[in-house]
């Protein structure tokens, strides 16, 4: 469907067009100007110093219109308040004009944002739960259902929140960018191991030198938690696990460190001496990822390992000594019913992991499952909101309590991922990463880090290269731009005046 927007004045363009993006996720927008041929909407936009209007047109007949008084009219300067009322009212009307002509309402409304749970997180404080239950209806169109979860979640956040230290505390990420194959929908760091397995040894010396300068930095202190994810590091041998680790543990004070997780995500990387080598060097949680338990979908997302893996992966974990296992599972992949997800949910069951992270597909840009979408048009997922509630429900009767939820931009239904936990099982990085409210230095390629001021609530971010191969020729570069940015902006971190002082060598990683 080709909708042509005429939008006067350009005010609030964007927010609009993901909230029709929303209603109608294969729309192709184009400006009046832009339009070569007929759409077959139009969507009109009048914003008058009175009032706002909004009208839907297909074939020259108008399928809805409606009128809203304003009292300031179109908001200018520094007025937040006003704007946001402003825009507010705009996008109350888009969705009513939208959920009229399509027949279909949002569960989340028309907030489109990354985290919906931080306004009802900013009104726990001044309201009642009733009021910001009614708040979030009206203000937003928010369904129960999503606002029951909201002030789960925001509970749950305030109090794992609290520990978080961030004047004096910050957590590591270190990032492993090698997978057995890339999966259909990934858009993150990551590099078949059977293509790129010869750059494991110089990325593995490459990341000791970053570690050796984090460890400069962190000068004596240490991290609240240790994040170690890709792409998936159990890729790496069992020696290379044991030897990473232990380089890790000899520079970096690991005392202080509440939580150490290792993404053990793909169990066509595991066995047993892998998975001992992690419990034997202090790794407390662990992520086996199945996404799903059918297997006609793993094949289909190129995925090489078969359902019965995941489970031999799992109890393998358990013989080990894992007490501490979260599970990954994607709502919404190529193919999948309700019925898939039926079925992967009974077949978790037995296996009894601590959390469960459920995730939405999302379609990134860089995704093969983007880049040949025309391919997969004919099996897109089917009723994925159902999927959303059978996961939620499957969570509430097993003992799981929602305490992170965020959204990313193309995202199927416009839903979100979910990270339930048994409680005391939470996994506080990922509060740390997702909330922003602690500085998290990243190591690796691709790795982001997130630099917090908790006096400001501000965060500033700085990027290591994406590409392998980059990251092994740039790596100090890559430690440069960290160290001139801590000795311009932080107080936390102490990088030695003298450049190059980290060499990581020595350590005998491969
Ligand atoms: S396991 Fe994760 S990082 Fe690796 S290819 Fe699949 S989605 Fe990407």
């Amino acid at each position: 469907m080709k909708i042509r927007i005429h939008m006067i004045g350009g005010h609030y363009e964007e927010e609009v067009c993901l909230l029709l993006k929303a209603f109608l996720p294969d729309a192709v927008f184009v400006k009046p100007e832009e339009a070569q041929d007929a759409a077959d909407w139009e969507c009109c936009f009048d914003l008058r110093i009175d009032s706002m209007t909004f009208r839907i047109e297909e074939a020259g007949r108008e399928l809805y219109g409606e009128t809203c008084p304003v009292e300031e009219g179109v908001p200018s300067g520094e007025r937040d308040a006003a704007r946001k009322a402003y825009r507010n009212e705009l996008l109350r009307l888009v969705y009513r004009g939208m959920s009229k002509v399509t027949g279909r309402t949002l569960p989340w409304g028309f907030l489109t944002g990354v985290r919906p749970v931080k306004l009802v997180y900013e009104k726990l404080p001044v309201m009642s739960d009733e009021q910001i239950a009614d708040y979030m209806r009206k203000e937003y169109y928010c369904s129960d259902e999503k606002i029951e979860v909201s002030l789960i979640v925001a509970k749950r956040e305030r109090e794992l929140l609290s520990k978080l230290e961030p004047e004096k505390r910050c957590s590591l990420y270190i990032g492993i960018p090698f997978c057995p194959t890339t999966c259909l929908y990934c858009s993150f760091t990551s590099y078949p191991l059977e293509k790129y397995g010869d750059l494991v040894g110089p990325y593995l010396e490459a990341l000791k030198r970053e570690i050796a300068f984090a460890a400069e930095c962190l000068s004596g202190q240490s991290p609240m938690t240790v994040y170690m994810g890709g792409g998936t590091p159990t890729t790496l041998t069992a020696r290379q696990i044991r030897d990473l680790i232990e380089y890790l543990q000899s520079v970096i004070d690991f005392s202080g460190v509440q939580e150490f997780t290792v993404e053990a995500g793909r169990p066509d990387s595991l066995d047993y001496e892998k998975l001992c080598a992690l419990k034997e060097s202090g790794v407390g949680r662990i992520s086996i990822n199945p996404q799903t338990m059918c297997q006609e979908t793993l094949d289909l997302i190129g995925r090489r390992h078969t359902t019965e893996q995941i489970e031999e992966a799992v109890a393998l974990a358990r013989k080990a000594g894992h007490d501490n296992i979260n599970m990954d599972l994607i709502i919404g992949l190529t193919g999948e019913t309700p019925q898939h997800v039926e079925r992967t949910l009974s077949r978790i069951r037995p296996l009894n992991p601590e959390s469960l992270t459920v995730h939405t597909l999302a379609l990134k840009r860089a995704a093969r499952l983007n880049l040949e979408k025309e391919h997969y048009r004919d099996r897109q997922a089917v009723d994925v909101v159902q999927m959303q509630k059978q996961a939620a429900s499957y969570a509430k009767e097993n003992g799981y309590f929602p305490y992170y939820l965020y959204r990313q931009k193309n995202m199927a239904e416009n839903l979100e991922n979910v990270g339930y936990a048994r409680y005391g099982r939470e996994c506080l990085y990922n509060i740390a990463i997702m909330e922003e409210k602690q500085t998290i230095l990243a190591l690796g390629a691709g790795g982001l880090s997130k630099f917090y001021f908790p006096a400001e609530n501000r965060l500033e971010r700085v990027e290591n290269v994406k590409s392998l191969k980059d990251y092994i020729t740039r790596v100090d570069e890559m430690i440069e731009r960290k160290r001139v940015f801590m000795e311009k902006h932080t107080t936390m971190f102490r990088p030695s005046i003298h450049k190059n002082a980290c060499s990581g060598e020595g350590t005998d990683l491969c």
